[in-house]
């Protein structure tokens, strides 16, 4: 072992990096090509809201000072669009801080986290950079959480749950009824964490009302993002819902500036623009139905998505697949990491970049 290896604590020095997807411009440098797309990291084709631009804009005059650590106006903001008290929310750089804010305020060493697998990658890596023991449970033959198997696996040990709903790179979701009773069926002694990053994308009519359910249960922490519908990943903003008092203690766990101030702006002006969240929903759902079209003519299989991706059955080796459509400038995501080995997961974009997947996509395949 190296020096500095040994010096590294050693759930640190085992820790698998978050594989992100391929930037663009890497693609390009690399490949020497041009006009590429990028359907790999599940973000918005569409940019934000001109609005949140704006207040960046006149919010940049003002970097000299540091942020408000309170996120005032954001929590003022946040409260009045989901109508609950301003104490009931926490602010982080994207629902990744506030993952690590929930094991760095609750998790102690050896002590563990239960969540649905395949899922969300950051899952296994907060855990175990804070010492924990990561409990994954199979999805179930349909690829969605299998509440009774969750069930099962939450011990003494147990902390938290994380349940991406809808989940990612599944885009399946859980119903009210599933959701409550996975929620019912938990012991007090474990925090059930709702990660609902894609949930402005669910159609479905019993899609859960986790919000409502904080008042009679609380230990449910909702997690929220500016990074999916409202465009704004690069800026890295989201927040947790949850009861007053664990809000509370989640508070003294985080940087007092984490929220740098032209997030908390373009956060207000975001939230402020519907119409342009709504634009954002209907290209999407035009996006996903072309794919499902595309996909059938092709005669792949993929499974219904209630977020703004789809994850599709190439039935070959998708890493091979993956790396022929990089060489004709598109990028996906391959998940032979989470044990899918035919699988990628294809991001809604724009119409013309939704077909020039589906075009690669035969071509590779040469069908
Ligand atoms: N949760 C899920 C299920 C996700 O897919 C993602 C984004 N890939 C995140 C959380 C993290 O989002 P962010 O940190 O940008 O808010």
């Amino acid at each position: 072992m190296s020096r500095i290896r040994e010096l590294v604590r050693p759930h640190i020095r085992e820790l698998e990096p978050y594989p992100p997807g391929k930037p663009i411009e890497e693609l390009e440098r690399e490949l020497g090509i041009e006009s590429s797309i990028k359907l790999a990291s599940n973000e918005s084709p569409l940019g934000p809201s001109r609005r949140a631009v704006e207040a960046i804009f006149q919010q940049a005059e003002q970097l000299n000072r540091y942020p408000d650590g309170s996120s005032y106006y954001l929590r003022q903001a946040v409260a009045q669009h989901l109508d609950v008290v301003p104490e009931s929310l926490l602010f982080g750089a994207g629902s990744d801080e506030l993952l690590e804010i929930l094991v760095k305020t609750f998790l102690g060493p050896g002590e563990e986290v239960v969540y649905p697998w395949p899922s969300f990658a950051m899952y296994p890596i907060v855990t175990v950079g804070m010492g924990g023991t990561p409990r994954p449970v199979d999805l179930d033959a349909e690829y969605r959480a299998d509440v009774d198997k969750l069930l099962d696996a939450v011990g003494e040990r147990t902390k938290l749950v994380f349940l991406a709903n809808p989940n990612n790179p599944t885009g399946m979701s859980l119903g009210s009824a599933e959701f409550e009773r996975l929620l019912q069926g938990l012991p007090d002694h474990v925090i059930l964490v709702a990660d609902e990053a894609y949930n402005e994308y669910v159609r479905r009519p019993d899609y859960p009302r986790s919000l409502t359910l904080i008042a009679s249960h609380a230990t449910l922490v909702v997690l929220r993002t500016l990074s999916k519908i409202h465009g704004l990943a690069g800026l890295r903003v989201g927040y947790a819902v949850g009861d007053p008092e664990l809000i509370s203690y989640m508070e003294r766990a985080r940087h007092p500036f984490n929220v740098s101030s032209l997030a908390q702006a373009a956060a207000v002006a975001a939230l402020g623009d519907p119409e342009h969240l709504e634009r954002v929903r209907s290209l999407t759902h035009e996006g996903l139905a072309l794919f499902e079209k595309g996909f059938r003519e092709l005669g792949l299989d993929y499974l219904p998505s209630d977020a703004n991706f789809v994850l599709v059955d190439v039935g070959a080796d998708a890493a091979a697949v993956y790396e022929r459509l990089l060489r004709l400038g598109v990028i996906t995501r391959p998940l032979g990491a989470f044990g899918l080995a035919q699988h990628l997961r294809v991001t809604a974009g724009l119409p013309e970049e939704n077909q020039r997947l589906l075009d690669a996509l035969r071509e590779v395949l040469g069908r």
